[in-house]
């Protein structure tokens, strides 16, 4: 399975790089984690806009789905005719959320351009993907996700606080790819992000392989967030996500 990191930035776009979205692709089915602000986009340089199977939205927060607005768009008003709806995952209310983003009526809001499907936490197949989810600790429904194929997983923390669940969905998974948006310091907000330190104890006390930091906001300074999951028990290789990078597992 293949990952590309087409946006990385947390909680609004940087300048180098969308809010949420990353690509998964196994034997020739291409899989959207998230759909974040600008994501379209860069997504573009990656893979055909028409090529992808199925998109999963982690919750429902601006920079992690509003571009399902701009790919709707795409779909429904290409000059030679709206293309076959594709599945997206979300959580309850998604279908009517991208509905009132977009100020569609329902019916059908974008309903003739996805076949929208509610998640709910358990595992289940998407294309050639094992697929598990699981709530994460944020104060909207948040879905964490843990893929596997041929014999190789990844693990997507989403949006969240501290998590046992999330520890649970990275257990031995080959690669973490874990929200990191606080740095260490006094007063940090619980039950809702993670620092770069917290990320790295999720992946020592699940045993992943690798990290690799995500979600990383555009006003912390991305060093000091690598220096600090460095400065943790986790021993396995850290990285920063990059708009653009990808990886082969297996
Ligand atoms: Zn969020």
């Amino acid at each position: 399975m293949r990952l590309t990191i087409i946006g990385c930035s947390g909680s609004f776009p940087g300048p180098d790089s969308p809010a949420s979205c990353y690509l998964l692709e196994a034997d020739g089915f291409r899989l959207l984690l998230d759909l974040g602000s600008g994501a379209v986009g860069a997504l573009q340089r990656h893979v055909g806009l028409y090529d992808i199977d199925a998109v999963c939205l982690s919750h429902l927060h601006a920079d992690h789905c509003l571009d399902l607005c701009a790919y709707y768009v795409a779909r429904t008003f290409h000059p030679d005719g709206p293309r076959p709806p594709i599945p997206v995952y979300g959580p309850g209310g998604t279908a009517s959320r991208m509905a009132q983003a977009y100020g569609l009526a329902e019916p059908p809001g974008m309903t003739d351009a996805f076949e929208f499907a509610t998640l709910a936490p358990g595992s289940g197949r998407i294309g050639p993907f094992e697929v598990t989810t699981a709530h994460m600790n944020h104060p909207v429904e948040t879905f964490g996700f843990r893929l596997e194929h041929a014999g190789r997983s990844l693990a997507y923390s989403a949006d969240t606080g501290e998590s046992a669940a999330l520890v649970e969905l990275a257990r031995e998974a080959d690669l973490l790819l874990c929200e990191a948006s606080l740095l260490d310091g006094p007063d940090l907000p619980r039950d809702l992000h993670l620092t770069a330190r917290q990320a790295a104890l999720h992946a020592a006390r699940a045993g992943a392989g690798r990290l690799i930091l995500t979600h990383l906001v555009p006003w912390n300074d991305p060093v000091r967030s690598l220096e600090e999951a460095c400065g943790s028990s986790f021993t396995g290789p850290i990285s920063l996500a990059a708009s653009g990078d990808s990886l082969e597992l297996g």
